[in-house]
């Protein structure tokens, strides 16, 4: 297997359960305690009402395409195979949106308000990226 070549994310104490759900085939999201909102990106405090009891579910991997362009000059030369990819913001059934790929259909299959669901792209052993394909 070749080695991948793009950058990695570098999982932090607190988004570390986010990373290893995703190794595990789940999406987890942070849920505050306090006021019962999901929370993404991982972080320590909700940035609703500023608690610091979140807790971490497993959602549904359900939502929908909020908004997307598609990319057709790599910034990073790592990118230069993938050339016309999908880049989006898709809006999580729980509530949060998470900025992401869509995968496993072209760029003229795609369009805003397409039901979406999580695919798990396992980069590495130890590493797997949250993607979107339809769903
Ligand atoms: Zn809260």
């Amino acid at each position: 297997m070749a080695e991948y070549q793009k950058p990695l994310p570098a999982p932090s104490e607190v988004s570390r359960p986010f990373w290893d759900g995703l190794t595990a085939g789940e999406l987890r999201l942070q849920k505050c305690e306090e006021c019962r909102r999901h929370i993404f990106y991982p972080r320590s405090l909700c940035p609703h009402c500023l608690s610091q009891r979140l807790g971490w579910v497993k959602a549904s991997g359900r939502g929908t395409l909020y908004s997307y362009t598609v990319v057709r000059r790599a910034m990073n030369p790592a990118f230069q195979t993938d050339v016309p990819y999908v880049f989006a913001i898709v809006q999580l059934q729980e509530g949060p949106r998470v900025t992401t790929n869509v995968v496993n259909c072209t760029p003229e299959d795609v369009q805003v308000d397409m039901p979406v669901k999580a695919f798990y792209d396992n980069i590495t052993p130890e590493m797997t990226l949250l993607k979107f394909e339809p769903a």
